[in-house]
């Protein structure tokens, strides 16, 4: 098969961008493909959905905010039920946690992000399931417990169905024209000569090559442009032609609770419009939790620093210990609430980490352009990224975002990047 544009991966970098690739000219020939048997099922799909503006690096904002902009004209507008829901998300510090992130607060606010402050006990009042004191606590003081003095809500944050955000897409980029393969896998790029002259091994290193498609075990695909958008199996296709990806795969796990002990946590009155538990950061652990509207259930997360390994897997799975080992015994001295609740489902997937500066990664090289190393954030900066694929494969300096916001294309490259190193991640 030959095509203009070639796509590999389903998962939501891949299938915006095939969108916005498409949407500018409707006239070339764009083809997607995914191993897998239908989109999101990579690590998309097993997203918490949660979106947020609230990001220390300037580009990582701009990623963000515009991209929230876009879910509501989606949902609002084009009429895709995204299941948005505009929630909230609250860190919650103690004093001294406070005083050290309070400068890159107030940057965040400055550049335009909404944020309100409330002490602990306001907290307690919206949510009094939480405890906010931990003084004279014997086994609080064992875990290293801190206080709950303040917390900062970001209003423009929330949550939403990656699932149907990325069917979203699919349904626009097939309306347009586009092709879909699933159950195709790329099992090799193309690395080949600009100029071949039918001569075994080639390209030489006095050739100018180019990677021309790939490999299926259905045959092979010749593409003018191949983005790979494969997340956390990026390496897989770029370690065999020596690209360096800046992308390594790391495990997390989330955590759903459907319990009539949770039923008050999960209904919190006057925050928001919803009036359920908006996304909230403990202080201690990295453990994060919010309520999910659509099932009336409880997610919940940790973005531990274990010293977990880095590893590509295709199919990880959740580890029963990790809660009752590590998450259960912090999780409920915060919340009594969970006192011996377990979880009803649980699953894994893989963030896609780019150590150096935590922001994603659009490049191109002969033939090819990369989108990818979202850093566990690629579903809330998505149509921002996407919209720099569009501009790169149309040779543009700046892309266009929702809103009419320009963002320069090469400070997001690996060769010409600019970017403030993010510290925001959780
Ligand atoms: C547990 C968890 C919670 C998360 N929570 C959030 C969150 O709340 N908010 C947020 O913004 N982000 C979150 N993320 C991160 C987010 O899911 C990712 O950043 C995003 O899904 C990356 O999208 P992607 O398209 O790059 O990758 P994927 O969705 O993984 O898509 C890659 C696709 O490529 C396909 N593929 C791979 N190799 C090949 C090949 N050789 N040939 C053909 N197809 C191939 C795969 O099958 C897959 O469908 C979370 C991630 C996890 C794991």
């Amino acid at each position: 098969m030959e095509t203009d544009i070639l796509i590999v991966g389903a998962g939501i970098l891949g299938m915006s961008s095939a969108y916005y690739l498409k949407k500018r000219d409707p006239t070339l020939k764009v083809v997607l493909i995914d191993k897998l048997n239908g989109p999101a099922q990579g690590n998309s799909g097993k997203s918490e959905g949660a979106y947020r503006n609230l990001f220390t690096g300037e580009a990582n904002y701009l990623l963000a905010d515009s991209t929230i902009d876009w879910f509501h004209n989606f949902q609002e507008k084009m009429g895709y039920d995204i299941k948005l829901s505009q929630q909230g998300y609250i860190w919650l510090f103690s004093e001294e946690q406070y005083s050290r992130n309070k400068i890159s607060i107030e940057v965040m606010t400055k550049r335009g992000a909404e944020t309100q402050l409330y002490s602990g006990k306001e907290i307690k009042e919206y949510i009094p399931d939480l405890e906010i004191d931990f003084t004279e606590n014997e086994e609080s003081e064992i875990l290293g417990l801190e206080n709950i003095d303040i917390g900062v809500y970001g209003v423009k944050c929330g949550s939403l169905d990656a699932d149907a955000l990325v069917r979203a897409y699919e349904a626009e980029f097939l309306r347009l024209g586009g092709e879909i393969h699933y159950n195709t896998i790329a099992t090799k790029l193309l690395h080949e000569p600009v100029e071949p002259l039918g001569i075994p091994d080639e390209p030489f290193v006095w050739q100018e090559s180019r990677i021309a498609g790939v490999n299926t075990p259905k045959g092979r695909i010749l593409a003018e442009t191949t983005v790979v958008a494969t997340g956390t199996w990026a390496a897989e296709l770029f370690d065999p032609i020596g690209y360096d990806c800046f992308m390594r795969p790391k495990k997390r796990q989330l955590f759903a609770f459907k319990d009539h002990r949770l039923n008050r946590l999960l209904k919190v009155e006057g925050l928001n419009e919803s009036n359920i538990l908006p996304l909230i950061i403990l202080p201690k652990a990295g453990i994060y939790l919010k309520g999910e509207k659509t099932e009336e259930s409880i997610w919940l997360g940790c973005a531990d620093e274990l010293g977990r390994k880095f590893e590509c897997e295709d199919n990880p799975q959740p580890e029963d210990e990790y809660y009752s080992n590590n998450i259960y015994h912090v999780l409920v001295q915060y919340l009594p609430c969970f006192d011996n609740v377990r979880p009803e489902n649980a699953w894994a997937g893989q963030y896609d980490i780019n150590s150096f500066d935590k922001t994603p990664v659009v490049e191109e090289g002969p033939g090819f352009i990369y989108i990818g190393a979202s850093s566990g954030s690629g579903i809330m900066k998505c149509d921002a990224l996407a919209r720099i694929v569009e501009a790169l494969y149309n040779e543009e300096e700046y892309a266009n975002l929702y809103g009419n916001r320009k963002f320069k294309v090469s400070d997001i490259s690996i060769k010409n990047r600019k970017i403030e190193k993010e510290t925001l991640i959780i």
